[in-house]
């Protein structure tokens, strides 16, 4: 797949990267026998639906010079077998990553593997993203929140912002998009502290699926009553 990372993220993978992948595929494959982890197990939808399109939402951070800079502390909020979070951490050398996801297996799961992939710029832990949310030790700490399946869009707003520094970045990975929904999603991101950065709208490149990425830029300090008690962002969305 080298040429298609070059031709689509202007990016080449390192054989360790490639490496990494590899035992990341694997690891998954083997404990989906026991645990639920993911119903995508071909190895080129893995590769397009997970890896690609995990770093194709951050694709403005693999860029040889993006790399360069200060470290950038990184949350993904639901990461179930770890996407996007895992791949980010491999692709991009100076950032860490912070897994959160509210089912302890998955953790569990995420724990066991990080060692096997030499990574050790992750850290995951068992949690509700309304409740990390609310962590004095989290809150207003992180440079980018990503959150991708997880809910509806303004509860991804609603879980990711809070978390934010002013002047961060959360990176909303969706399937389809419509004008509708950024009317919406407006007023959500607003009340939270945020401003829609940007929108993009991509195809993935081997099965063409459609794929949005919302930009939330963090402007203003998120209201004390944000985010809500566990299951109110869902069940009466902002
Ligand atoms: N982000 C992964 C998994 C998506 S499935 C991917 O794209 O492949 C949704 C995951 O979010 C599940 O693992 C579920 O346990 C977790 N989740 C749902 N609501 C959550 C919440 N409020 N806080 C933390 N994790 C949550």
């Amino acid at each position: 797949m080298t040429d298609i990372w070059e031709e689509t993220l202007n990016w080449k993978p390192s054989p360790q990267q490639q490496a990494q992948f590899q035992s990341l595929y694997e690891l998954i494959i083997e404990a989906n026998r026991q645990l639920n982890l993911t119903r995508i197990t071909n190895p080129e939808d893995f590769w397009e639906k997970h890896l690609w399109d995990s770093l194709r939402g951050i694709k403005f951070l693999i860029s040889a010079e993006a790399q360069e800079g200060q470290e950038i502390s990184m949350i993904d909020l639901g990461t179930g077998a770890g996407f996007p979070g895992i791949p980010v951490a491999i692709a991009v050398n100076n950032c860490t990553v912070h897994l959160v996801d509210s089912t302890r297996k998955k953790i569990n799961f995420i724990d066991n593997i990080l060692p096997q992939l030499n990574l050790n710029n992750v850290k995951a832990t068992t949690c509700r993203a309304e409740e990390i949310g609310r962590d004095s030790q989290h809150r207003e700490m992180y440079d980018i929140a990503l959150i991708r399946a997880v809910g509806s869009a303004s509860a991804c707003a609603e879980y990711t912002l809070p978390l934010l520094k002013q002047g961060g970045l959360a990176v909303v990975y969706r399937g389809n998009w419509t004008e509708e929904e950024t009317i919406t999603i407006k007023n959500a991101v607003q009340q939270l502290g945020g401003a829609i950065k940007s929108i993009e709208q991509f195809n993935t490149p081997l099965t063409h699926g459609d794929r949005h990425c919302l930009y939330l830029r963090k402007i203003r300090s998120t209201p004390g009553k944000f985010p809500r008690a566990v299951g109110v962002p869902t069940q009466r969305p902002l």
